[in-house]
């Protein structure tokens, strides 16, 4: 059975306390290793390692540490099929969607960060008439706090560690108790690629344990969150009084908008995929499917047909469109949605069971399911579930549907489907939510500004905004 230790001072430590936690595998629902379940001791450790370190590599030259990131990024690539396999096993997802998105995504963090550190720019202004000049220096805040979620661990575990080392930080992170094996790889990694001791420290445990230490640190001054809205909530509380800065990227309840005139079959091969990708747990899903009218009938009969042909099988399996979910925990909760749904007089057009995959007959599968349904303010369509699950609907006019889209808490990210560059241009403008795809779908570019509005979150991340977050900007003013 395989022991996840903490990586602190550039070393692997079991917890003081020698509390561990079960380590699932979803396919099969066994016990597959133990992990930390680290306490405010742990955190402490790494924090006083991180603090330690902060002030060589803090003024570690922007080469060196754009030297070493891209290190780590070509580490990950040379051990793509490693980090793929662990990935698919901890968290369910088709190994083929570990090998092709989530471990090159986390490659790309490194890599992309390590270079745009280097292009990374502060502004000066000439004040004239007054014989001064001020200019901005954009310095790091010291010791922040990294958490992310089980959904696409490594991928979002690196999209904040990249960008805060890139910025000069010393970094405190804890991953996802349910999906910790990637992020605990990823140690050896930093030490092959000369990454100094302490620069990085990944502790691992419960977040109301763990994370909730990192979150109550004094000294820990910044915290980007990625995960539910409500521990979103819960950590601006605890921050506040603290004056932490805060980045929190939260849940989502996307619409997925599709007018008559778009390009039929590119939106329909699309559609399939931002519904149930990694079995519909990601932030970014479009679960709130809307369809004009005119189109309605077709598309629910080809959407349905497509849908139908998933494959749901065991993660390994390089067929397997539809993996396991995360956890019997999160299964449940699903399912849960499924029947208030059907108590809810939502029109069931495929799915709603679980799936027993031959051999793995415990793990935690469920079909891919679709809902019709004729009120957009029933609980399915409002809350979010993040599986497997999206609803349809129908309208009639742009402004029926505009308000349909923006009448749920979340404001994460929408998909229109049309190729009327007026409506694209209006409906951009008006919809609610921080990422608006036009004929396609999660998409992404490293430059752009990511996160969302409402209860989606708050702060952005991405490109330079992930800089800027990253350090303090400090404007210093000289008279001459
Ligand atoms: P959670 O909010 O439950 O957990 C996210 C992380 O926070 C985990 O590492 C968790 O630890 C930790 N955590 C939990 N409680 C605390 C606490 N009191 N203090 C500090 N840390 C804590 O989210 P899930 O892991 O269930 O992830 C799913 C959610 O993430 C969905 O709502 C999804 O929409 C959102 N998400 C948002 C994205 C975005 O970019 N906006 C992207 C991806 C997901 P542990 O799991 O170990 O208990």
């Amino acid at each position: 059975m395989q022991k996840i230790q903490n990586y602190i001072n550039g070393q692997f430590e079991n917890p003081i306390n020698n509390e561990w936690l079960d380590n699932f595998c979803p396919a099969d629902g066994e016990v597959y290793g133990q992990l930390p379940n680290s306490s405010k001791v742990d955190i402490e450790n790494a924090y006083i390692a991180a603090r330690s370190a902060f002030p060589i590599w803090s003024q570690t030259t922007i080469e060196e540490r754009s030297r070493i990131l891209i290190k780590i990024s070509e580490l990950l690539e040379a051990n793509l099929q490693r980090f793929a396999e662990a990935e698919s096993k901890d968290n369910g997802k088709p190994i083929t969607l570990a090998m092709t998105v989530d471990i090159p995504r986390a490659a790309s963090n490194f890599r992309f960060f390590g270079n745009a550190i280097t292009q990374f720019s502060s502004e000066s202004h000439e004040s004239i008439g007054k014989h001064a000049i001020n200019y901005t220096l954009r310095q790091p805040i010291g010791v922040v706090g990294c958490i992310s979620p089980w959904n696409l661990p490594l991928y979002l575990f690196t999209w904040k560690i990249a960008p805060a080392l890139a910025a000069g930080n010393c970094v405190v992170a804890k991953p996802s108790e349910i999906t910790p094996m990637t992020a605990y790889l990823l140690g050896d990694i930093c030490n092959e690629a000369g990454l100094p001791k302490g620069v990085l420290n990944i502790v691992h445990g419960l977040g109301t344990t763990t994370g909730q230490a990192i979150i109550e640190h004094p000294d820990i001054k910044a915290i980007s969150f990625t995960g539910g809205t409500t521990t979103g909530a819960h950590i601006a509380k605890v921050a506040a009084p603290m004056f932490k800065k805060l980045s929190l990227e939260l849940g989502g309840k996307n619409p997925n908008i599709i007018f008559s005139d778009c390009d039929y079959e590119d939106m329909l091969e699309t559609t399939v995929r931002s519904s149930f990708s990694n079995q519909g747990q990601i932030c970014l899903c479009g679960s709130r499917i809307f369809v004009e009218a005119t189109i309605f009938e077709k598309f629910k009969t080809d959407f349905v047909k497509k849908v139908k042909a998933l494959k749901v099988g065991h993660p390994s399996e390089s067929s397997t469109n539809i993996g396991a979910l995360v956890s019997k925990q999160h299964l449940s909760k699903v399912i849960d949605y499924l029947d208030i749904a059907i108590k809810e007089g939502a029109n069931l057009l495929f799915g709603g069971k679980k799936v027993s995959v031959k051999g793995f007959e415990n793990g935690y599968y469920l079909e891919p399911t679709v809902f019709e349904i004729s009120t957009d303010e029933c609980r399915i369509n409002q809350e979010e579930v993040f599986g497997p699950v999206v609803t349809i609907m129908s309208f009639n006019t742009e402004d029926e549907v505009l308000q349909m889209a923006n009448k749920v808490k979340y404001g994460l990210s929408a998909t229109i489907w049309t190729n009327d560059l007026k409506r694209t241009m209006r409906l951009s403008t008006q919809i609610q939510a921080g990422i608006v795809w036009v004929n396609t779908w999660m998409l992404r570019d490293l430059r752009t500004p990511f996160g969302g509005i409402k209860d989606s979150g708050v702060g952005r991340e991405g490109g330079f905004e992930a800089l800027r977050f990253f350090t303090e900007a400090k404007n210093v003013c000289i008279k001459y």
